[in-house]
């Protein structure tokens, strides 16, 4: 299936000429506009506390409600992905961090809104600062708690990426 097949008309001026042009594009007869489906940008972070434990959430929403994550998120127009990871960290459990390190990049997949969304990941590990308290987000992320990596089961973690990481990092 093309990626961009459910997408019927184009976008710029409404023509039903928008027609595949190659593997990742459509492009519109009428009016030239033509739309590529890129990898959009993702970030994660394995956020450690002073005993060594792993910061995990359960996810409140689809893909994968009620599985477990990494905080994390989608890198916004002119963020960096540094940048990207430690706000997304602090929205979703308030805390800060520090020594953040990018380690590896995975690609993902999973659909949303009837589409395959194929985001390349970025997986970061960093420290939680001293005195920081976890502050969970509603609608978004509940049940923050440190897990011990050797009690980290990649199975019960809700995207193919992080699974991938745990597997190759962390139980290896
Ligand atoms: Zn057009």
């Amino acid at each position: 299936m093309h990626p961009l097949q459910i997408f019927n008309f184009c976008p710029k001026c409404g023509s039903k000429n928008f027609l595949i042009n190659s593997n990742y594009s459509k492009k519109c007869l009428d009016c030239s506009f033509e739309y590529f489906k890129n990898p959009i940008i993702g970030v994660a972070v394995l956020v450690y506390n002073e005993s060594g434990k792993i910061l995990c959430l359960q996810r409140e929403r689809n893909p994968g409600k009620g599985l477990l994550g990494l905080p994390g998120g989608f890198v916004d127009l002119g963020e960096s992905i540094e940048e990207a990871a430690i706000r997304e960290v602090k929205e979703e459990t308030g805390i800060e961090i520090e020594n953040l390190k990018l380690v590896d990049n995975i690609p993902n997949s999973y659909i949303y809104s009837e589409m395959e969304q194929a985001p390349l990941d970025f997986y970061f590990t960093a420290n939680i600062t001293k005195n920081a308290l976890l502050k969970e987000q509603k609608g978004e992320t509940s049940h923050l708690r440190f897990v011990s990596p050797k009690e980290i089961n990649p199975d019960s973690f809700a995207m193919e990426s992080t699974r991938i990481y745990l597997k190759k990092h962390i139980l290896k």
